[in-house]
């Protein structure tokens, strides 16, 4: 039996006939950047993230940076940024021209550490970016403390969050703002690249929403310097029939980590994933570790199971940035890096593909 990592086609065939009408609709307006979709969407966006306002903008790497430009955050600036991320993260700093900093994860979550935030800082440390990993958020309330005490930006890199709560509350309930990326394989997905932004810090958001499109307050007169980083009508069209089904898929995510957690057995050889008390993950990702990862990932492709590797190095390890200077041993971020294994989860998953998961895993990990 094969079981993929994922299969956006499934997805696809169910709300085939919602998507065609949205696409038909947009193609007969002819109104393709900007305009009503994109801002029905950033409504409909920001309501489900109870958060105020929502800017959507054209990925979440560019999300990103215009939370980061819209702060006024820029050369000779650090910004303190997790290990163990997707490289974007750390992208978004250099590209706005400060410098990041990294810090070690916590070994539960993979997410950032307070105790390493505190010791990243510099005189220099203008803001932190906290990486929602995996679908789970990260341990707010030391972070959001220590920017607060040290009068720093906090920014949410919700890219694989979409809906996951700690204590109840969802991403850019802390910070200033939480980016989103709605790249095809996350949580939502778009057909093609989009993102959003969504928060409390109205100002910076309506920075961020000029800075989006040319820094244009209106047509031909530009306020600020800007970047061409708009969400196009058609994705967003596609993101509006998507968000409609993402509770229930959402929901079948749940049921099938639950089933995983329940089913596979820890042993020395596999770790599941932990769950702290208070935390309502989104699984965009369902990461076991193990010391011999690359055999239990070849066991895996050997009965038909495709895996992923979520991150194989840590950020500070990256050719692109190692040379950008001093790279402190991070070990709890190298070590994930050397560890980490992500199982197939999405939501059109079929129970057979599940159960065989788990007896190879299990076959595997009590050998
Ligand atoms: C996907 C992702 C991004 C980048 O999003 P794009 O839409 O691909 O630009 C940033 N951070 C994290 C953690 C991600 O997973």
């Amino acid at each position: 039996m094969n079981v993929p990592f994922n299969d956006l086609k499934l997805q696809y065939a169910d709300i085939r006939g919602e998507i065609d009408a949205a696409l038909r609709q947009v193609v007969a307006e002819q109104q393709f950047i900007g305009g009503e979709e994109v801002e029905a969407f950033e409504r409909e966006f920001a309501a489900y993230s109870d958060a105020p306002v929502c800017v959507a903008c054209a990925s979440g790497t560019d999300a990103l940076m215009l939370a980061l430009a819209a702060l006024g955050v820029g050369p000779g600036d650090d910004v303190v940024v997790p290990a163990m991320t997707f490289v974007a993260t750390a992208e978004a700093v250099a590209h706005v021209g400060a410098r990041p900093v990294f810090a070690d994860v916590e070994d539960d979550r993979g997410t950032l550490d307070a105790a390493a935030l505190e010791r990243s800082l510099t005189p220099a440390t203008r803001a932190a970016i906290v990486v929602h990993l995996y679908g789970q958020i990260a341990d707010m309330e030391p972070i959001a403390a220590l920017c607060r005490r040290r009068g720093l930006w906090l920014i949410e890199d919700a890219a694989q969050a979409h809906g996951a709560t700690w204590q109840g509350r969802p991403a850019g309930a802390w910070g200033e703002c939480a980016a989103y990326s709605f790249f095809p394989g996350k949580n939502l997905g778009a057909y093609g690249d989009a993102g959003a932004l969504v928060g409390r810090n109205s100002e910076a958001l309506r920075r961020a929403a000029l800075l989006r499109d040319h820094g244009r307050r209106q047509k031909y007169l530009h306020d600020l310097v800007g970047y061409n980083a708009r969400c196009d009508a058609l994705q967003a069209a596609i993101l509006r029939v998507k968000l409609r089904h993402l509770p229930r898929w959402t929901e079948r995510r749940r049921a099938i980590a639950d089933h995983y957690r329940q089913a596979l057995t820890e042993t020395e050889r596999v770790r599941l994933p932990r769950v702290p008390a208070g935390s309502a993950p989104v699984w965009h990702l369902f990461t076991l570790r193990s010391p011999q990862r690359d055999a239990l990932r070849a066991h895996l492709e050997r009965a038909g199971i495709a895996t992923g590797i979520h991150y194989p190095h840590a950020v500070h390890q990256q050719p692109a940035f190692a040379a950008r200077g001093r790279t402190p041993s991070l070990p709890v971020a190298e070590r994930i890096a050397q560890t980490t294994l992500s199982l197939p989860l999405f939501p059109e998953l079929r129970e057979a593909q599940m159960a065989h998961v788990v007896e190879t895993v299990n076959s595997w990990s009590k050998a």
